[in-house]
């Protein structure tokens, strides 16, 4: 029996799924994404929300990162003014903060320079007769407050967006939709699916595995023995409390070690993270810990003096998230966060695995992925460039 080929198949309906299904489509290639759960079940709805550069990357010179980054954000500001906000962003330093004014007034002219010097790469220190205005943060010890501009979206918004936008250009959605089995036939995949009990089949010229943090469960479906990299799942948790921070969102770093926390807004409440510390096990059971709770807290009450009283019984809502991180010598935290494509075979590459990312740069991800290996694929005619897509809420 001949089966039903598509061109490229995508497992996984979070941002780089959707944003590899846009590309492929945009490509003019046929494309079907299987979805488990639903569209940004996994890190895609749990993430800090940011669209941002990356400053803190500066730190380990991740240059090229930084500045895709913060190109992206330029497109999605243009692209999605509607799910995707500029925002400002302040960084207070203490007497005791780790780094210096200096080296922070340093590492924001740098990233206004990988900006392009636009005016939404700019900043300045916040004059001390405006700190009253900055929601009640600590004055105590305060020495300076930079402000530089930065973006916020809704994750899962912004996923089911970019889908959406695939799919207005052909690519289809199977979900809840599980891959149980793929299995190289030459120049293709046979892919076989779990849907409503039924087992569905059909061919692939690509098979692209986004599955965040399944990616070696995935890989494990495959029927013959194909390579993988070691990862660290590194969780990261949440917390939101009633609350505001109306100026912006507080780049702050927790007084236990000097890790970045970030205080921000949302949907009139506050949100407070993240954290990190390696997980193992299910990926669909990873959930905030109490430990993470109470140091999120404590870095809240540490620089807004208000909160200081909260507890766990504060939190109404909490949530984590997993990176995934390829295993090399390092703290998590400067571990690079370039995205790797990891393929089956390197001579005719027909399985490709997305490892990492960030969900600024879901969109130059997508379409470096289907550069560097459209070639496998039969010659299609593009029918829009990414770049250029609009993306909605409805
Ligand atoms: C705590 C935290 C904070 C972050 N903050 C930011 C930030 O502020 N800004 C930023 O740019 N990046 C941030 N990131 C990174 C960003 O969130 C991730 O890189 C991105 O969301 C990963 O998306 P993904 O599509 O690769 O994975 P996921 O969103 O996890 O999607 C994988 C999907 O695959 C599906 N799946 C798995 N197995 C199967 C199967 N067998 N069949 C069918 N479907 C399957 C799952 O259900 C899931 O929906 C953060 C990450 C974390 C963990």
């Amino acid at each position: 029996m001949k089966l039903r080929q598509y061109d490229v198949v995508v497992v996984g309906g979070g941002i780089h799924g959707a944003g590899v299904a846009q590309a492929a489509a945009a490509q003019g290639h046929t494309v079907l994404v299987l979805e488990q759960t639903s569209l940004a079940a996994g890190t895609s709805s749990r993430s800090s929300k940011l669209i941002h550069g990356g400053l803190r990357y500066l730190e380990s010179a991740q240059f090229n990162l930084v500045r895709e980054c913060l190109h992206e954000r330029a497109l999605l500001l243009k692209n999605a003014p509607d799910l995707v906000e500029l925002k400002p962003f302040y960084i207070p330093i203490y007497s005791e903060t780790s780094r210096p004014a200096w080296q922070i007034r340093a590492g924001l002219s740098l990233y206004s320079t990988l900006g392009g010097l636009s005016g939404d790469t700019r900043f300045k220190i916040v004059s001390k007769r405006d700190w009253n205005q900055l929601d009640g943060l600590d004055h105590q010890d305060l020495k300076k407050v930079f402000r530089y501009y930065d973006a916020q979206t809704d994750d899962k918004l912004l996923t089911e967006a970019v889908m959406r936008s695939a799919q207005s250009l052909g690519a289809e959605l199977e979900m809840p939709a599980q891959l149980v089995e793929a299995e190289r036939d030459n120049h293709s995949y046979i892919v076989r699916y779990q849907k409503n009990g039924e087992q569905i089949e059909f061919r692939a010229g690509l098979l692209i595995n986004a599955a965040g943090p399944w990616v070696n469960d995935v890989l494990n479906k495959v029927t013959h023995k194909v390579s993988r990299l070691a990862v660290d799942l590194i969780q990261g948790t949440h917390i939101i409390l009633e609350g505001s921070v109306n100026q912006g969102i507080y780049y702050t770093e927790a007084p236990e070690d000097k890790r970045a926390v970030f205080v921000m807004p949302w949907k009139g409440k506050i949100m407070v993270g993240t954290t990190e510390s390696f997980y193992h096990g299910n990926p669909a059971k990873v959930h905030p810990l109490t430990k993470e709770k109470n140091y999120l807290l404590q870095t809240l009450g540490y620089y807004f003096p208000k909160y200081r009283h909260h507890s766990l019984q504060d939190i109404v809502d909490s949530f984590a998230g997993l990176r995934v991180l390829p295993r090399i010598e390092g703290s998590a935290f400067s571990r690079p966060r370039d995205t790797i494509f990891h393929t089956d075979r390197a001579d005719d590459p027909r399985l490709v695995t997305i490892y990492g990312g960030k969900l600024t740069a879901y969109r130059a991800t997508a379409e470096k992925l289907m550069n560097e290996f459209r070639h496998v694929l039969p010659d299609r005619q593009a029918v829009a460039d990414t770049k250029n897509l609009a993306l909605t809420l409805q």
